[in-house]
């Protein structure tokens, strides 16, 4: 049987990399400048960021899932494409243009593997060079009918991961991974069995679909871009969660979950109320 979703296992442990701010180069700068909120009218999600070098590995070729990956998707569209993606999910502000890791690389290394998939820096130069290392096993056991959808979510998500903030290493590891699923979210790449309804028992970093949906409800309450907002303050200063959340939405994370929470059992009723209506 497949793996439930595109969770990594603990033998494939999500990178925490810090991601420091860094002197730019001058081909940054020309990128920094070219990405700068817009004085002329131009929406800043019309420019376009820079693009990492994009390489692929495929590490064992007559490896079923290999074959499945190279027939299922085309790499060389759906790598920029997800990276642009990723980019506008997290840095296009709509008053402002976010700082950006200037990741240089990105190498996607489809192999046999336990797991799902996971992200990593490279030994020489790990903020700026990345993995992911993508199980073939995992994409053999996807239903066939789900294949290119499945690969392109996993993909998005372990982007995320190349371009997020980490607060200087301090944020929750269920922060970091429910904005990768936020982004993976809006990205229309959800999985079925991800259910808005099912999300909302236990703590608000559980991480995966279940803090994305919480982002989502903060990004609906607050406005777009509050994610972004939150990413950025990732990058801005250690994460401590009250000087965190208070300092950004103005209230405790606690609160903000119970509010949803709230939110999510009215929504609930309502739907229980229009389906005995109907
Ligand atoms: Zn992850």
């Amino acid at each position: 049987m497949p793996p439930a979703n595109s969770t990594p296992t603990s033998a494939s442990a999500p990178t925490s990399t810090t991601l420091p701010e860094h002197i730019k180069t001058g081909e940054e700068q020309r990128q920094a400048d070219k990405t700068a909120p817009s004085t002329d009218g131009v929406s800043p999600s019309a420019k376009e960021f820079a693009q990492p070098h994009l390489r692929l590995h495929l590490n064992d070729l007559p490896d079923e899932g290999t074959s499945i990956f190279l027939s299922s998707v085309s790499p060389s569209t759906l790598l920029p494409s997800a990276v642009s993606q990723v980019q506008k999910a997290l840095y296009v502000h709509p008053d402002d243009v976010f700082h950006m890791p200037s990741t240089r690389s990105v190498t996607l290394i489809v192999r046999p593997m336990g797991g799902v998939a996971y992200t990593t820096g490279i030994d020489l130069d790990p903020e700026q060079h990345k993995e992911i290392h993508f199980s073939s096993d995992y994409i053999a056991g996807i239903s066939p009918d789900r294949r290119s959808h499945e690969i392109e979510g996993v993909i998005v998500h372990e982007l995320v991961h190349c371009y997020q903030y980490n607060g200087h290493g301090y944020a929750p590891g269920g922060l970091i991974e429910g904005i990768a699923d936020w982004v993976r979210l809006g990205a229309g790449l959800a999985p079925p069995h991800w259910r808005k309804g099912d999300e909302v028992q236990g703590k608000w970093d559980a991480g995966y679909q279940h803090t994305a949906y919480f982002l989502q409800y903060l990004e609906e309450r607050f406005g777009v871009g509050t994610v972004r907002r939150l990413n950025e303050g990732l990058r801005t200063s250690k994460y401590e969660e009250k000087p965190f959340w208070t300092g950004i939405l103005g209230r405790p994370v606690e609160q903000l979950w119970e509010d949803y929470k709230g939110q999510q059992a009215s929504d609930e009723g309502k739907d229980h109320k229009k389906g005995n209506e109907s």
